[in-house]
């Protein structure tokens, strides 16, 4: 069988050809450093997920260059200074952020003009996430949802949400995602390792029932979610769940070395 590649997620006529980041790289960069940079500050650790690349954030094939290259400069350049202060190494520098700590909720208080911006950030990275996860053949009823009538109708209203400043409610009424920050420890607990950053992502849906999905990504010290329309789970109980499951997997992976 010779490997082809499914269209692109966005504009679904083009080869999916480009190698997207779901979490985008310039995070990557401006966190844990050039890959050859002396100063490099941290490493980061795709935990829960061994068979995954562990020099680079994961790059499933999901678009096509054009469109892939159009988030880039259209949204997600955003995000790294919406994210982080010029100077990581400044604590005080992080506080002026004014991010908002994983326990006082989602987005409170964030400057109007940033909160949309930041919003549609965390929808793209979930939106991703969730192709990644019906592309890599471990949700096969989540991709199957996905290419029925109602997945499709679903999809384009993400994506509406996503690159449509004034994107307004339709017929379908999406959640809001979500986008915490979370402390320095939480990041180490998830990793073990103190100079070790997490980065993963899951869908959780409930059985055979993938429009009740909740799409969660962690990278660094940020976590984002978004639940599609007819997810029934809690939210923070599922993400409590999700973060427990990943550190064992993390522990117990360090025990095997
Ligand atoms: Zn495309």
């Amino acid at each position: 069988m010779t490997k082809t590649h499914s269209n692109c997620i966005k504009c679904l006529t083009k080869p999916a050809d480009a190698d997207s980041h779901v979490v985008p790289n310039s995070i990557r960069k401006r966190l844990y450093g050039e890959k050859k940079n002396a100063s490099k500050k941290f490493s980061f650790s795709y935990v829960g997920r061994p068979d995954l690349p562990t020099q680079d954030f994961p790059k499933p094939k999901l678009m096509c260059r054009e469109c892939d290259s159009k988030f880039g400069s259209d949204l997600e350049k955003t995000l790294p200074q919406l994210l982080m202060p010029a100077d990581v190494d400044s604590p005080e520098s992080w506080n002026e952020l004014g991010l908002i700590p994983l326990d006082h909720g989602p987005f409170k208080d964030y400057p109007p003009k940033v909160k949309p911006l930041l919003k549609r950030n965390a929808a793209l990275i979930a939106w991703k996430v969730m192709h990644a996860v019906a592309r890599d053949g471990k949700a096969p009823d989540l991709s199957k949802f996905l290419h029925s009538p109602d997945g499709q109708a679903l999809d384009r209203e993400m994506l509406s949400f996503i690159t449509q400043p004034d994107w307004k409610p339709s017929t379908i009424s999406l959640k809001e995602p979500v986008l915490w920050k979370i402390e320095p420890k939480t990041a180490a607990a998830l990793t073990r390792e103190e100079d070790e950053l997490p980065i993963s992502w899951t869908v959780n849906y409930e059985p055979q029932q993938p429009k009740t999905a909740i799409i969660f990504a962690v990278f660094g010290f940020w976590i984002v979610g978004w639940q599609l329309p007819e997810s029934t789970l809690s939210l923070h109980d599922q993400l409590a769940h999700w973060l427990l499951y990943i550190a064992k997997q993390k522990a117990a992976s360090s025990q095997a070395v």
